[in-house]
């Protein structure tokens, strides 16, 4: 396939802006990108997709995110507003896990990734939990993610909230579904080791996890750590440790673990994370949401840790998720100098897809030849002159997921002009209703 007449911007190590641009896509991968005329004529027989002059670029990783948590929206939960992060686990989300079924756990997964297409995120690493349905969670997962034509990294949130029983059901289920992605080889499905939070998990659950892990050669973990004030306090008060020192001991840290949020850790806890070269995962939209304070990523960044971006099961919508990190940091520090429009977009660009990149094995987030071909096209008509120095602060303040027009997933065209042909959307959101009634009647019973 040959994507013509782009305005095509690689983004990489060397960003280029190709005016009247094309890309060439060959199976999976990217194998040329030029100017239009040179591609046409080299590639006369190729199959066209006429990009009619709209922005071409990589598609977008999220680096963290829960499919489960969409039967929230407009959940109705009983009782006075939440007061802080430890009530809302407890209220809302830990009771909506355990309302999810078979049906519940394949139709909260459609509609994010539905969301994704959409919005042009081609890349998806989940967190998932349904501790009244863990033995083959995954799978039904996976099958959405194989039906939707997207890529994603998939784990189960191990813990110690329900129990043993249930505990060791989340270790299984890792354990299996790592085996399972590897003998799939799948290009576009991946597996980690989930585990919930620093402070659901018992330090014999925590060795026993890394034991399992090391039994199956595999490396990193996907956890919460220092959500706000009440994981470092529980972490000190249980175990003489804040969160971060804790998971260190435990060897849960390195190059290949996600760490969503560190946001209450002392100086020495960002100097352990960044030693052991953890990817730290940002989600400042749930952040403020949650009332758990703000992380410290523009000193990360200054350190050159692996910073990443993820929504947390907001919507996948990346372009909203950084226009709100864009705005937090420089409201939080009363300083409109912190992260500049350039570095965000370092971030999402390169070190998500370097993250994408550990998990898959090829590179991401760059238009050029060997690179997957993850692509989307966005119907942006620049007001004022775009170029490669200024399209950072373009993307911040001119972008959204709705002008994202096609999508395009290892080579396959997943949206084309907002239309999503594989997918009959009326049927999933409609079925989505019907489920969700049943799983919040299963989470009212709960909390009556
Ligand atoms: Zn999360």
């Amino acid at each position: 396939m040959l994507i013509t007449n782009g305005r095509v911007l690689t983004f990489g190590e060397q960003p280029r802006l190709i005016e009247n641009g094309a890309v060439l896509i060959q199976d999976e991968r990217i194998v040329a990108v030029d100017f239009s005329h040179v591609l046409e004529e080299k590639y006369p027989t190729e199959e066209r997709l006429d990009a009619q002059g709209m922005l071409v670029m990589p598609g977008l990783v999220v680096s963290h995110t829960h499919f489960y948590g969409t039967f929230a929206r407009g959940m109705y939960i009983p009782g006075p507003p939440m007061k802080d992060f430890p009530e809302i686990l407890q209220r809302l989300w830990w009771p909506l896990d355990r309302a999810l079924d078979e049906e519940g756990v394949r139709y909260s997964a459609y509609v994010p990734m539905l969301d994704a297409i959409r919005y042009g995120a081609t890349t998806l690493i989940d967190h998932h939990a349904s501790n009244r349905f863990i033995d083959g969670s995954l799978d039904v997962i996976a099958d959405v993610v194989q039906e939707t034509g997207l890529r994603a990294v998939l784990c189960y949130e191990v813990s110690d909230r329900d129990g043993l029983e249930v505990a060791l059901a989340g270790i299984r289920e890792n354990v299996r579904f790592i085996k399972k992605a590897r003998d799939m080889a799948n290009p576009r499905i991946a597996a980690t080791f989930g585990l919930h939070a620093a402070l659901t998990l018992s330090d014999d659950t925590l060795d026993r996890c890394v034991a399992e892990a090391e039994a199956i050669s595999h490396r990193g973990f996907h956890i919460h750590a220092a959500e706000g004030p009440a994981d470092r306090e529980h972490s000190l008060a249980t175990y003489g440790l804040p969160t971060i020192e804790r998971l260190a001991q435990r060897g849960i840290l390195g190059p290949q673990t996600i760490v969503a949020h560190a946001i209450d850790i002392d100086a020495w806890e960002m100097a352990t994370l960044r030693e052991a070269g953890v990817w730290v995962s940002h989600q400042p939209r749930s952040n403020m949401n949650n009332g758990v304070g703000v992380a410290d990523i523009p000193t990360m960044l200054r350190g050159h840790m692996k910073v990443v971006l993820g929504n947390d099961g907001f919507s996948n919508d990346m372009f909203e998720e950084m226009r709100v990190a864009y705005l937090l940091h420089k409201s939080a520090r009363n300083d409109p100098r912190v992260l500049p429009a350039d570095q965000l977009l370092d971030i999402v660009m390169n070190n998500n897809a370097s993250l994408a990149q550990q998990f898959f094995g090829q590179p991401f987030g760059t238009l050029e030849p060997g690179a997957v071909a993850d692509v989307i096209l966005v119907d942006y008509d620049p007001p004022t002159p775009l170029s490669v120095e200024n399209f950072p602060w373009h993307i911040m303040f001119g972008f959204d997921g709705r002008k994202v027009d096609t999508t395009i997933v290892a080579g396959r065209i997943l949206m084309r002009h907002g239309a999503i042909p594989h997918l009959d959307a009326e049927r999933i959101y409609a079925r989505s209703r019907e489920v969700a009634q049943q799983v919040w009647e299963r989470f009212w019973a709960q909390s009556a």
